[in-house]
């Protein structure tokens, strides 16, 4: 793929190879094929797209909530027209189940349907004033060019969280989507150009951390939305920290766990451990990696969920009976066998180990897609793909232990075996600096009550998978995991200003 061949930046309405030499390529994971190359954007390239959301801001602000949501309905739209070929597409680049991949997209268009449809009811507060002659409200005010920068776990759904509020609410926007997942970035960006949104209201710089840094540290950025890693989101947080009036609100990973009680109907414990551990290969911020079991039930839910782990279909992620793909790139497989290797020299019991999966081990079980077909040659070889499989242990509890602590992003499970009450579960559950998610698989409402309560998470689920959003609640973290929340109904607070508005009604001086 040469230079020419590459796809662009979209930067004030035009799509722009910018001022860098240098192309990159998104791969499948899964082959190690190149998809497609793409230019790698620049400070320079940053600093354009901001000049043309600056623009643009004034504009845009001043337009009705319903004319700005014109344009997301468009792509609401579109996110549905294309809905297969753009999933096919989450797949190849990331690797991802292909119910997983529609599922990416599914939850675009349910962000952009609910962030559009708010704009039937724009958010503020009407509160009486304490004296009977004044009225006082509360109005919201964007905030003016807002930096989103994205992961790649979830390339079309968490770029919608950040995008679909923001821009309803009348701020422009510079964005930096993953280097692992620029296809489906460019994608995006097609979707808007299509809408026929005004010039400089939505900016695409594709590349890598030092473009998303350019965004962070430029004075003419509002607010910083990020969703990533804890150690990019705390670089950003602390320099952004400092900046009087600028926000980074930044969501990042956990070390997430299932306690399963002596109370757990086991069915539902081992399927909700199961999903919680493996789906997206263990590559959600919310896949649970520590499994808390209670001494009473902990012999029956291990041989359970080990026969699972065992058997668990790794394979082509676009194949509908695969369960796990690969993982995203080999420095991701390099991590997960330090963290494995680590585990055993912090006294594991290996009770699975497929991490060294060999790519003859996958069956290839698909039709063509029609989006391979279009833009990419298949090579139809596993070889150079990504592939490990479950690695479960099950090792005795010391808070200290790093394998239980850091967060390793891949399928590596531990077992941990607790006695005694539930608090004893709850103190292991929060003895982690993270604090994202976490689920309880119990019948009794009282552990369950207690467990909404008193762990230290932000997205806590009961009798559930440690898995899944809807897209009107918060979804974020405690703790290291976040420090504010690029999604929901709280990206609200993140990109407006609010102003308390008092009227007084009477003729008195005051
Ligand atoms: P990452 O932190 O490596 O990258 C995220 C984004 O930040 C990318 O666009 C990257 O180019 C950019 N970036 C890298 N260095 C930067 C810098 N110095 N300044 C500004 N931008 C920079 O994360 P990733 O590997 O893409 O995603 C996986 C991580 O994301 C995991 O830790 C996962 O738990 C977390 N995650 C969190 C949530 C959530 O909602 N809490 C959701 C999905 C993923």
């Amino acid at each position: 793929m040469s230079a020419d061949d590459s796809r662009r930046h979209y930067i004030d309405g035009d799509w722009t190879t910018g001022t860098g030499d240098e192309t990159f390529t998104s791969e499948n994971p899964a082959t190690g094929e190149a998809l497609a190359s793409f230019h790698r954007g620049t400070e320079d390239d940053v600093d354009r797209a901001l000049a043309a959301a600056e623009d643009a801001y004034d504009e845009w602000r001043s337009l009705s909530y319903i004319d700005r949501a014109e344009y997301l309905w468009d792509i609401y739209h579109e996110l549905r027209d294309r809905h297969e070929e753009l999933g096919e597409i989450v797949t190849m680049e990331c690797g991802k189940e292909i119910s997983e991949g529609l599922a990416d997209v599914t939850e675009a268009w349910h962000m952009v349907e609910w962030a559009a449809g708010n704009a039937r009811h724009p958010h503020g507060d009407v509160v009486p004033s304490e004296i009977a002659s004044k009225d006082a409200y509360m109005r919201r005010k964007p905030k003016g060019v807002v930096g989103c920068i994205t992961p790649w776990n979830f390339p079309v759904a968490i770029p919608f969280w950040h995008l679909a509020v923001t821009l309803v609410e009348g701020n422009t926007v510079v964005w930096k989507p993953a280097e692992q997942t620029p296809w489906c970035a460019h994608i995006i960006a097609e979707m808007f150009e299509d809408s026929g949104i005004p010039d400089g209201v939505f900016n695409l710089v594709q590349g890598y951390g030092d473009a998303g840094n350019a965004i962070v540290e430029d004075d003419r950025v509002e607010t910083v939305l990020f969703t990533g890693s804890a150690e990019v989101g705390h670089q950003i947080a602390s320099k952004v920290g400092g900046e009087p009036g600028k926000i980074a609100a930044c969501e990042m990973g956990g070390k997430n766990a299932v306690v399963i009680t002596e109370e757990a109907d086991l069915d539902i414990a081992v399927h909700s451990a199961v999903m919680s551990s493996f789906k997206t290969t263990g590559q959600r911020c919310v896949s649970s990696e520590r499994l808390i079991v209670h001494e009473d039930v902990y012999d029956e839910f291990k041989e359970r969920f080990v026969d699972v782990a065992e058997d668990i279909a790794v394979g082509d992620p676009l194949a509908e009976d695969t369960f796990m793909g690969p993982l995203i790139e080999s420095d991701q497989v390099e991590k997960f066998n330090r963290y494995n290797d680590l585990a055993r020299e912090e006294g594991a019991n290996v009770l699975v180990d497929r991490a060294d999966l060999g790519a003859e081990e996958i069956p290839d079980g698909h039709e063509d897609s029609a989006a391979e077909a279009a833009d990419s040659e298949r090579s139809g070889s596993f070889e150079n793909g990504h592939w490990v499989g479950p690695f479960v242990y099950e090792i005795d509890y010391d808070e200290d232990l790093r394998c239980i602590n850091e967060e390793v992003f891949g399928p590596h499970v531990a077992l941990l075996e607790y006695s005694g009450d539930f608090d004893r579960a709850l103190e292991m559950h929060n003895s982690v600096d993270y604090g994202l998610a976490g689920a309880i698989i119990s019948e009794d409402y009282r552990q369950i009550n207690q467990f909404r309560d008193e762990a230290e998470i932000g997205l806590a689920y009961g009798n559930l998978p440690c898995i899944g959003a809807e897209v009107h609640l918060p979804f974020g973290g405690v703790k290291k995991s976040g420090n504010g929340l690029p999604s929901g109904r709280e990206v609200i607070e993140a990109v407006t200003e609010r102003t308390a508005w008092t009227l007084n009604n009477s003729k008195d001086i005051e």
